[in-house]
C-alpha cells in the first residue's frame, strides 16, 4: 500500500465553518485532502485484487462516508455488506463490543476487505476479525480512513491506512459523537467541552466506564 498521510494536531489546516465553530475547535482533514486519498487508496487496492471478486463488509455507522466515496472509486466486481457493532462505554472511550447486525452474504472461500472509520485501541477490528475468520474467507485484508496509533492496545494493524492521526477526539465524515456530527464533509476535532458537558448531563455520578452506548 501507499505510505498513509500523516497528520500532527495544530495548527488546524482550515477555518470550521462558522456553523460549527461553538463545538468543533479545528479542521484536522479538509475535504479535498480526503477525497485525494481515497483515490490513491482505491487504486492500491485495485491493484491488489485485480482479476478477484472482493467482498466489502462495512462497519456501520461511522463508515458512511469513506465507504461510499471508497467504492466509487474503486473498479473492480465486489459485493457490500455490513456488520453492525456498538460499544458499551464513555462517549469518547472503546467499552463491551456489542453485535447489532450480522453479516448476510458467505464469505466462505472468499476475498473480504473489511473497512472501518477508525482504528483506535483497536478492539472493534480484533473481535470482528475473529469473528470473520471463524467463517473461513480466503484472505481478509483490513481498511481504514483512520489510525490513532498512540492509542493501540490489542494487536492489529490495518492492511491500507488513509491517515495517521494524533491522539484526538475526532468527528465528522461519518464519525460521531453521540449520533452527531456524521455529516460534516471534513474530519474535526470535537471541543473537549462538549464531550464533558454530555457526560455530565447523561451519568453525573457514575465512572466513565459505565456510561452510556455509543454505535461504531
Ligand atoms: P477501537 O475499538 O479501535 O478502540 O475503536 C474503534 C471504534 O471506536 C471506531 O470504529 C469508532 O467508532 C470509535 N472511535 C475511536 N476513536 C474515535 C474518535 O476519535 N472519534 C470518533 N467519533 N469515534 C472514534
Ligand atoms: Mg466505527
Amino acid at each position: 500500500m501507499t505510505a498513509p498521510t500523516t497528520i500532527v494536531s495544530a495548527p488546524y489546516v482550515a477555518r470550521v465553518p462558522p456553523r460549527w465553530r461553538n463545538e468543533v475547535e479545528g479542521v484536522l482533514i479538509a475535504e479535498d485532502q480526503i477525497a485525494r486519498r481515497i483515490r490513491v487508496m482505491a487504486g492500491d487496492i485495485a491493484r491488489d485484487y485485480a482479476n478477484r471478486e472482493l467482498i466489502v463488509v462495512s462497519l456501520l455507522n461511522g463508515t458512511v462516508m469513506f465507504l461510499a466515496d471508497l467504492i466509487r472509486n474503486l473498479s473492480l466486481p465486489l459485493r457490500l455488506d455490513f456488520i453492525g457493532v456498538s460499544s458499551y462505554g464513555a462517549g469518547t472511550e472503546s467499552g463491551e463490543l456489542v453485535f447489532t447486525k450480522e453479516l448476510r452474504l458467505g464469505v466462505r472461500g472468499r476475498d473480504v476487505l473489511l473497512v472501518d472509520d477508525i482504528l483506535d485501541t483497536g478492539k472493534t477490528l480484533f473481535r470482528v476479525l475473529g469473528k470473520l475468520r471463524a467463517l473461513r474467507p480466503r484472505r481478509i485484508k483490513t481498511c481504514v480512513l483512520l489510525n490513532k496509533a498512540a492509542r493501540r492496545v490489542e494487536a492489529v494493524e490495518a492492511d491500507y491506512v488513509g491517515f495517521e492521526i494524533p491522539d484526538v477526539f475526532v468527528v465528522g465524515y461519518g464519525l460521531d459523537f453521540a449520533e452527531r456530527y456524521r455529516n460534516l464533509p471534513f474530519v474535526g476535532v470535537l471541543h473537549p467541552h462538549v464531550y464533558k458537558r454530555a457526560r455530565q448531563r447523561r451519568c453525573p455520578d457514575r465512572p466513565r466506564s459505565a456510561c452510556g452506548q455509543r454505535q461504531g
